[in-house]
């Protein structure tokens, strides 16, 4: 899309992912015949009313699905696509349009495998392209805002949703259906995007600046799966899981485990017993919270649905799968 001076303007790509912000309701309020994933990237810049004069946009469609149904084979093509575009000397950013449910998984994916510097933008939307008071138009406009930005290079991965610029370590999706859906729990916010601009109020902790991870080239990736720890916790799953594992019923077999524990990373005695076979057996365990992130430790200050990215990524890089 071109504007007047597009000369001066800096060149942002739009990836299209689907989720909400591409998706559409035929019945209103109840969002009956909702359907993710249906409209096209083209479609979603075309209804964001002057976004053609932040920036010189490209808009590929790189996968149409519901942010549910996310899997490391879209990671990788993101990934390889992000990187050699934000090589090219005259481009600003990138920004991703993508379902909420997973968003900050695919964040903070991103954030272990690109090289930090340009900004990297998730954006999203709570309510369908069709729906009254749509989120999605201006949350895009705000994201390539953000992507636009001189401000945000380096500040790693970014998610901007409902005004705020999230970190890709902090973000969580916090509200099922609410706009401002997206959090970065006490640490706040790293900054604002809106009529005013973009705004920073705070920089990324060096502790959310991961060592950067090499993209695995095969797939599948290890599998890492996340089990939890409540009332009568018993390890049946984690036994079941290796007992599956050893037969070989699971492809790829079984490589590590993140706990999600009570409170501060804590687990049932009688879980911990399984965890501990588990780790005898040679599979990787890790240990984040039901309630959000832990601070400190190996995995400071991420959630355990992050900690399994990270897991997953670390024992590719060590060769398992
Ligand atoms: N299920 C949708 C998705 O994650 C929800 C959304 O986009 O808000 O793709």
């Amino acid at each position: 899309m071109q504007s007047p001076n597009s000369n001066q303007l800096p060149k942002v790509l739009v990836l299209g992912t689907g989720g909400t912000i591409a998706g559409v309701a035929t019945e209103h309020p109840a969002q009956g015949g909702y359907r993710a994933a249906a409209l096209d990237v083209s479609q979603l810049v075309a209804a964001a009313p002057g976004i053609e004069r932040l920036a010189v946009l490209q808009a590929e469609q790189l996968a149409s699905l519901d942010s549910k149904d996310m899997r490391a084979h879209v990671w990788s093509l993101l990934a390889r696509r992000i990187a050699p575009w934000l090589a090219q000397p005259d481009v600003a950013g990138c920004v991703i349009t993508h379902g909420s449910d997973t968003l900050e998984e695919t964040a903070y994916f991103l954030q272990c495998v690109l090289p930090a510097g340009k900004p990297v933008v998730l954006t999203a939307a709570m309510r369908p392209a069709t729906a009254l008071s749509a989120d999605g138009p201006r949350n895009l406009y705000d994201a390539v805002q953000v992507a636009a930005s001189a401000e945000a290079v380096g500040r790693g991965v970014l998610c901007v949703v409902h005004g705020r610029v999230h970190g890709a370590c902090d973000v969580t999706k916090a509200h099922p259906t609410a706009v401002d859906a997206f959090s970065s729990g006490e640490r706040g916010p790293l900054g604002f995007a809106g009529s005013q601009g973009v705004l920073f109020t705070r920089s990324i902790p060096a502790s959310s600046d991961p060592r950067p991870l090499p993209l695995p080239q095969a797939q599948p990736w290890p599998r890492v799966e996340l089990v939890g720890s409540h009332a009568s916790a018993d390890g049946a799953v984690v036994r079941a899981l290796l007992a599956a594992s050893a037969r070989g019923d699971l492809a790829p077999p079984l490589a590590g485990l993140v706990v999600q524990g009570t409170g501060g990373g804590t687990v049932h005695e009688d879980l911990q017993q399984a965890l501990d076979e588990a780790e005898t057996a040679g599979v990787r365990v890790a240990y984040g919270s039901r309630i959000g992130a832990l601070l400190g430790g190996p995995y400071d200050g991420l959630n355990a649905v992050k900690i399994r990215v990270r897991l997953m990524l670390e024992l590719a890089a060590a060769g398992a799968h």
